[in-house]
């Protein structure tokens, strides 16, 4: 990253108080000083100081979001809001991306990193990162069910899902219930339930793996991940 926008982004001011800072050689990289704004630090690597003050950058930013309805899991829309259009504007140069996707209309939690290595984690098929549901759908859920998830549901373009954990909550007109998944295909959890002729009214992710969303988090806002949820995925 150039100096003068790591300077910016960490709070040194816009871009002309940075310009100043370098001007008045205030600035100095591994110990020498610096007055070109545009040379590129190496992250991690290079010592910065504003007048004898180390400055601390982050590579890396890991975030757990409660996603809300209406806005999709994407970097950049023309049309619609996006999960990146709610973080605070000091975050957007990190350049994160959300790990895997949730419908528009599907809440909960979704993690939200610059990290490559760690989405692969999480999202790649042959790890079986389990994913925990809560969904409300609309009629009776029954025992039937429960046995249909566990052995594989055959979803309507003819792909078998691989077995599912189906737990009912209550069972009425409208039931509750949770269901644990191992895979993302697209609308995976809305076109089992159209396999056993039901409709998912309410969605929301509750956890991967052992990353649980912490229900504190009110919708449409986030959080850092916390050290020991970062161990476990990284
Ligand atoms: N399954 C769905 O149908 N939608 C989601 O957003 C996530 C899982």
């Amino acid at each position: 990253m150039r100096l003068d926008k790591l300077l910016a982004n960490t709070g040194h001011g816009s871009r002309k108080d940075v310009k100043t800072m370098l001007k008045k050689k205030q600035v100095t990289v591994n110990d020498s000083v610096v007055k070109d704004g545009s040379i590129h630090i190496e992250q991690n690597v290079d010592t910065i100081k504003v007048q004898d003050r180390v400055v601390f950058y982050q590579k890396y930013i890991y975030l757990m979001m409660n996603k809300p309805q209406g806005v999709i899991s994407a970097t950049v829309d023309d049309r619609e809001k996006t999960v990146i259009d709610l973080l605070k504007s000091e975050l957007h140069h990190f350049k994160a991306f959300p790990v895997g996707r949730l419908d528009k209309d599907t809440e909960g939690l979704l993690l939200i990193t610059n990290d490559g290595e760690l989405t692969h984690q999480l999202v790649s098929p042959k790890k079986n990162i389990e994913k925990v549901y809560f969904a409300k759908i609309n009629g009776f859920v029954t025992d039937e069910d429960i046995d249909q998830f566990a052995e594989g549901i055959t979803l309507g373009d003819g792909y078998k899902a691989k077995p599912a954990k189906l737990t009912i909550l209550k069972s009425d007109t409208v039931s509750e219930i949770e269901v644990t998944i191992t895979e993302g295909k697209y609308h995976q959890v809305k076109r089992m339930f159209e396999s056993v002729n039901k409709k998912v009214m309410y969605l929301k992710r509750l956890s991967m793996g052992e990353i649980f969303l912490d229900d504190t988090i009110k919708t449409g806002t986030y959080r850092e991940l916390t050290e020991q949820e970062l161990d476990y995925c990284l």
